[in-house]
Parts: C-alpha cells; structure tokens; sequence
C-alpha cells in the first residue's frame, strides 16, 4: 500500500520551514499514476510557500512494482537493513537520477549490471575521444521504441552534456561477453559504478588464475 508522510523542509532560499508530503512507500500496481512524477521528479520537488523556490528533496523512498517483480530503494540515511525482500529483485540507490534510472531499467527488462559494466567502457571511450573531458554520470534513458537501442545521456562537469545510444544487439553481444563479470557477487543489491569497477577488476583477475 501506497504511503505518504508529513514532513518539514528548510527552504534553502529564505530559510523558513514548510510543510512537505513525501511518499515513502510507492505500490506502482496500486498507484500507476505516480510513475510520471517519479519520471518527471515532481514527486520530489518541493516548492517554498512563502518565496515559491523549487527544490528537489531526495528522501528515503520504495519503489514496489509487484507485476514485474522488483523494488528500488532510495535510501538517504545510514540505515538501510530494515530491507527485507525473498522474492523480489532489491536495488538500493542514494540518488533522485539512479532512482529513476533503475525503475526505467527493471520495467525494460534490461539487466542493470550489464549496463553499469557498459558505461565503464562507455566512459572510457568518452574520455578519449575528447580528451580532458569530466564525466559527472551516464544514465540509462529509455529504449528507442522503433530500433529499440539503448538511450543514454551523459552529464558532464566541463563540456557539453551528450547522448548515447548503444543496439539492443550490442547489448546482447555485451551480456554475453560479461557474463562472468555481472555474476560477481549476486546478493548484491548496491550496483553502481563502485560494483561494475569491482566486478571488472575481478572478473579480470579470475581470467589470469586460469
Ligand atoms: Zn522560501
């Protein structure tokens, strides 16, 4: 069941407190409305009563999508173990973007430890072709509906921001290749850029045991 809470937010802007409702608890079977304003952040975008300043709040958060079979957790506090799930697949984010992003790749059934592996690589190749260039992230963006690659946008620190868009071929070709590297560690709910570094390192040392 879907669940709101009250709660108060200092306004960064003229500094007074308002009031804020926040979901914590999202049942998407229940609620389907509620996608679009995860999807377009209204559902975290708190808006000053007093001098009408917009901000976006990032609060602990489940996302419970029972016809599919999957939950994603934004956590923002410290403790997270209060999580417990036996039959569904558990993500665990600490951002409003890789919030959204996991929601989008769940429901495309697109594995998101191949993707986390591929934007190593994507970075990579980023960073040579122009050179000096500062990744800030690469988040998945959906699936083209009529080619049905992979759409990514990449957020810069000092050029422009850039697309990306890799073949629902590739992708597949890609799985293939990182099989053993994506199963590094199954139970692990946290996969992000820290995990994919990790599971490359170690998917490259178990090449050389061999
Ligand atoms: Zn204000």
């Amino acid at each position: 069941m879907t669940q709101w809470k009250k709660t108060t937010v200092g306004c960064p802007a003229c500094l007074e407190d308002g009031e804020f409702t926040i979901c914590s608890f999202i049942d998407i079977a229940e609620d389907p409305d509620l996608k679009e304003s995860i999807f377009d952040r209204s559902l975290f975008r708190f808006t000053c009563p007093e001098c009408g300043e917009e901000i976006l709040v990032s609060y602990s958060c489940t996302y419970f999508d029972s016809d599919n079979n999957f939950m994603v957790a934004l956590v923002t506090e410290k403790d997270d173990s209060s999580l417990k799930t036996d039959c569904y697949t558990l993500r665990i984010v600490r951002s409003i973007n890789e919030f959204v992003e996991k929601i989008a790749l769940m429901e495309d059934g697109i594995d998101d430890r191949i993707i986390e592996l591929y934007k190593i690589m994507l970075e990579d190749q980023f960073e040579e072709e122009r050179h000096g260039a500062e990744i800030l992230g690469i988040y998945y963006s959906g699936q083209n509906s009529d080619t049905k690659n992979l759409l990514f946008y990449i957020i810069t620190g000092n050029v422009e921001n850039c697309r990306a868009e890799l073949s629902f071929d590739t992708y597949t070709a890609i799985s293939g290749q990182l099989e053993n590297s994506a199963k590094f560690d199954e139970s692990c709910t946290e996969i992000n850029r820290l995990w994919a570094i990790t599971a490359l390192q170690k998917g490259f040392s178990d090449e050389k045991e061999k």
